[in-house]
């Protein structure tokens, strides 16, 4: 399994996720929220961050259904979906992940025939067992 490279910026979403909680960085200078995270705001300059909590609601933005030739760790759980979903709390984050049956299910549980563009998705937490956990998606009406 590839897991998540965590660095000093993005440690803050990491740990709030391990305790099942989705929260997105935001500046604290001008409230700005911004995805993937960074030190500086690109909209006022500040290095003074907040994480903020969203309520983990989302819909699918888009997704693809990968196919070989893939990376030997993708090609041997292959097909699945990537989804890109957007937060109902702010449609201009937009998080990648994949959307499963329930948070521990295969990344197949969901065939792509039951994906939609708009489709309503919520925040589930795996815990990997190997220090990472990790946040995917449910859909709303399975
Ligand atoms: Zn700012």
């Amino acid at each position: 399994m590839l897991l998540p490279v965590q660095d000093d910026d993005g440690a803050p979403f990491w740990t709030y996720a391990a305790r099942g909680e989705l929260r997105v960085q935001a500046c604290a200078g001008c409230g700005e929220p911004r995805f993937p995270p960074r030190p500086c705001c690109p909209h006022c300059g500040s290095f003074d961050t907040d994480w903020r909590l969203m309520s983990g609601r989302g819909r699918i933005w888009s997704y693809v259904v990968p196919h070989p030739p893939l990376l030997p760790s993708y090609a041997d759980v292959a097909p699945y979906n990537v989804v890109l979903v957007e937060l109902a709390d702010d449609p201009r984050i937009r998080l990648v992940g994949n959307v499963v049956a329930a948070p521990d299910a295969a990344l197949d549980s969901v065939p792509a025939e039951r994906l939609r563009i708009g489709a309503a998705v919520r925040a589930v937490f795996w815990d990997t067992g190997e220090g990472v956990t990790l946040p995917r998606w449910q859909l709303e009406r399975p």
